[in-house]
């Protein structure tokens, strides 16, 4: 393989850009040429392609969002989408493809495999919902910004003695939820993964509150319901003043986290491997901090589930 392709696709992740430094670095050490292709599935559908050399990815290893930029592209789940992508590919002579992305991304990639064209799935979301890998690239620093953000909370939450629902991302998976709950000692934790009880929450805060805790933040997975609703049937079930907090688009952005620069490295240098020992239709990840690949059919079959010890905890510490 003398010509790979890297992009990235979806939801935007931090740790984006060290992943694409990763490929274009680890591809130009073997002698490969590497071709970025922007705006995610779009570019490749448009043809905009263009060749990236080792300085096109400097000073981009600590910067959040993507210097490939990222987009939604429908076009790109139909037949006709996929051919002229694989048409734009072999015009610019490119044998093999790295994709940066979330599932939606990696439905893309698994596409393309299946027309026979080798892909490598590169975790990049911030929900940390990919099987296969303990993490994905940018849950460490999205989960980060949301603990900096809650302990400002809390801050004012005790000087006004309040109780506070923040609101945080996840449509299907609450991981960033659980886990900046369990990080922030929340009172409780709602995931889409997991039916809550509206009478426990009250309870739970009335305890608190009887014990003398000046505030109490309740921690929202958005998948999970709408925080602004919720915090209004706590209002009214405790008679607690509560504020609510959405923090919407704040998780996706920011320099990343070391943790997600070195495991982004990583990955995107293993995906290079791959296509370089002739392997197409693999996911990368990380499991028990050893660096691992799976077929990209089986990973997109598997439903992500939430860690239950995890969870059961949360629910232990805060009682
Ligand atoms: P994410 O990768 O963050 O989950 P999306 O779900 O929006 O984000 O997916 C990103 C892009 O991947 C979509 O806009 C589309 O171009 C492509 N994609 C998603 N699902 C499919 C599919 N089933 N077949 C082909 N391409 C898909």
């Amino acid at each position: 393989m003398k010509r790979i392709g890297v992009l990235t696709s979806g939801g935007d992740s931090p740790g984006m850009n060290a992943a694409v430094r990763a490929v274009v670095r680890k591809a130009i050490y073997h002698d490969v040429e590497v071709y970025g292709i922007y705006h995610g599935y779009s570019g490749l559908i448009n043809g905009n392609i263009k060749k990236l050399e080792i300085g096109s990815v400097g000073d981009t290893i600590h910067r959040g969002g993507t210097i490939l930029y990222s987009a939604r592209c429908p076009e790109f789940r139909e037949l006709e989408g996929q051919r002229k992508g694989i048409e734009n590919l072999k015009k610019f002579g490119i044998e093999g493809l790295v994709v940066v992305g979330g599932d939606g991304s990696f439905r893309g990639a698994e596409k393309l495999t299946n027309h026979g064209y080798p892909t490598i799935g590169v975790p990049g979301t911030i929900d940390n919902d990919i099987p296969g890998t303990d993490f994905t690239i940018g849950f460490d620093t999205a989960l980060n910004t949301v603990i900096n953000a809650i302990d400002k909370i809390r801050d004012t939450a005790t000087s006004h003695e309040r109780t506070y629902v923040v609101e945080v991302m996840g449509r299907d998976a609450g991981d960033l939820a659980l886990w900046s709950g369990l990080a922030d000692g929340a009172e409780s934790i709602l995931i889409p993964e997991a039916e809550y009880d509206m009478q426990q929450i009250v309870a739970r805060l009335k305890r608190g509150h009887e014990r003398g805790k000046k505030h109490s933040i309740i921690i929202v997975a958005e998948g999970a319901g709408s925080g602004v609703e919720i915090g209004k049937q706590i209002e009214e079930a405790t008679g607690f003043e509560t504020r609510v907090t959405v923090l919407g688009h704040i998780q996706r952005g920011g320099s990343p986290t070391a943790f997600d620069r070195v495991l982004a490295s990583r990955l995107g240098a293993r995906a290079v491997e791959l296509l370089l020992e002739g392997k197409g239709g693999r996911t990368v990840g990380i499991q028990n901090n050893k660096i691992v690949d799976h077929d990209i059919n089986e990973i997109l079959s598997v439903k992500h589930v939430i860690d239950e010890g995890m969870y059961q905890l949360s629910q232990e510490l805060s009682i």
